[in-house]
């Protein structure tokens, strides 16, 4: 184990974990952050962000996390380029295992997010990188002048398929249901768009063609007639959700059945001194902001927790 026992270490570098670093910096804890698979966590991987309050014109979510780190970082957080593969909550201090060594901390803050959620494809895996995508943002550039597809009826699927208007020349939307969960304005927008297309009641089935290394085509099924038929395309964008990072704590730490850490008054886990905030802990709202608020309110229990242990 390194030498340094820490007062706090954050697990996760999105909105909840970098609020909880703002807070906890300010509180002279010079927390140390582990950024994790996904530095900067959702928000890093999306557009316009138009609902972060303070911004009227909106923020890029990149610039909206860059912001928060450097904020962090001016009151002495500190930040680790790793992800913590196992951690022992059953001593103290705590020890996380990452791929940079062993951590001791009195506290923890547990803020490593949702990860994107695939389809569960027989060819799903082998294309992911070759035409099969979760991050409209990251790779809707190199369809440039193609179809796309986009599944998912929610407001990430409406949000991937209005950016990927941008770079194709016709969205298909694949929802397995007619009903929307996204938000009315988000739906309407998609909706209205003239290079965007709804395909209900379709499931895909498989995703072709990993000979060629390429998204060729799509197999589909209507739910409703049960018809199967092939579907050309050029990539397949998934905007089916996310699962929580929280594997690392099976056993120690409660989750529901879908594996989201179980709190209650907000932020207490059921170990004292660990905490879980941001969208780990929180399948209802998933907002940048309610993250945020949920990683104050855990740096402010960390404090109280420290200064209990001091006693
Ligand atoms: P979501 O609301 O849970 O929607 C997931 C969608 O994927 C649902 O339509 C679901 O279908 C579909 N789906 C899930 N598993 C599937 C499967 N195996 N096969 C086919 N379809 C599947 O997730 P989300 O869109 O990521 O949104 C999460 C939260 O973030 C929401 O609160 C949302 O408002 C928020 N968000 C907001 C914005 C914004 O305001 N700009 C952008 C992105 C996300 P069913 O409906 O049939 O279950």
């Amino acid at each position: 184990m390194t030498e340094k026992i820490r007062n706090t270490v954050i697990m996760g570098s999105g909105c909840a974990g970098l609020t909880a670093a703002i807070y906890s910096a300010r509180a002279n804890l010079q927390p140390l952050v582990i950024e994790g698979h996904e530095p900067g966590g959702q928000l890093s991987l999306t557009t316009l962000v138009e609902n972060f309050p303070g911004f009227p014109e909106g923020i890029q979510g990149p610039e909206l996390i860059e912001n928060m780190r450097r904020q962090a970082a001016r009151f002495g957080a500190e930040f680790l380029t790793a992800h913590v593969a196992a951690a022992d909550l059953s001593r103290r201090p705590f020890v996380l295992k990452t791929n940079s060594g062993e951590i001791g901390t009195r506290s923890l803050i547990i803020a490593s997010g949702a990860s994107a959620r695939w389809l569960g494809l027989p060819n799903e895996q082998a294309l992911i990188g070759h035409g099969v995508s979760s991050c409209a943002t990251c790779d809707g550039f190199f369809f440039s002048g193609k179809e796309i597809v986009v599944v998912g009826g929610g407001d990430s699927a409406m949000e991937e398929a209005l950016f990927l208007t941008r770079f194709a020349t016709k969205v298909t939307m694949i929802h397995r249901r007619d009903q929307f969960r996204a938000s009315k304005i988000m739906l309407d927008r998609a909706r209205k768009h003239e290079k965007i297309h709804f395909l209900t009641n379709t499931v895909v089935e498989d995703v072709y063609d990993p000979s060629s290394k390429e998204v060729t085509g799509l197999k589909l099924r209507d739910l409703k007639t049960a018809a199967v038929r092939d579907f050309p395309t050029s990539a397949l964008f998934l905007g089916i959700g996310h699962t929580p990072n929280a594997a690392m704590f099976d056993g120690q730490l409660e989750t529901d059945a879908d594996g989201y850490l179980k709190t209650r008054d907000y932020v207490f886990t059921g170990v004292p001194g660990v905490y879980a905030c941001g969208d780990v802990a929180d399948r209802r709202y998933r907002q940048a902001i309610s993250a945020a608020g949920t990683g104050c309110m855990a740096a402010i229990e960390v404090e109280k927790f420290l200064e209990e242990l001091e006693k």
